[in-house]
């Protein structure tokens, strides 16, 4: 059974192969539809989550630091432990505080 952490690694690295796959799309001029970039990085990330023991730690952040971002115009920060992302926030301050309030709930 994989946990909410093991499931939202899953949908992190499907993502970030989605991109990576979309950009490699764009650059090449690749004809390849929405539809079939969407399932190639889902059986990708499928096949690594089978037998690959995989973590989102990226090597940036300090342990236990939320990642905070800048997207659209709004700041988002994810829960270190649970990786659940924030709402939107109009600062980052507001999106980190969120982040941090909410891991130490973990620990409660
Ligand atoms: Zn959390």
């Amino acid at each position: 059974m994989i946990d909410e952490r093991g499931q939202r690694i899953t949908e992190l690295l499907t993502d970030n192969v989605h991109a990576e796959m979309a950009a490699f799309r764009a650059l090449h001029e690749l004809e390849m539809d929405d539809r079939t970039i969407e399932t190639l990085a889902e059986a990708v990330a499928a096949n690594v989550m089978y037998a690959f023991a995989v973590d989102w730690s990226p090597s940036w952040l300090p342990p236990g630091v939320p990642h905070s971002w800048l997207w659209d115009g709004h700041w988002f920060a994810r829960c270190p432990a649970c990786l659940r992302d924030s709402a939107p926030a109009a600062s980052q301050e507001a999106a980190v505080t969120w982040a941090e309030t909410h891991a130490a709930e973990h620990h409660a």
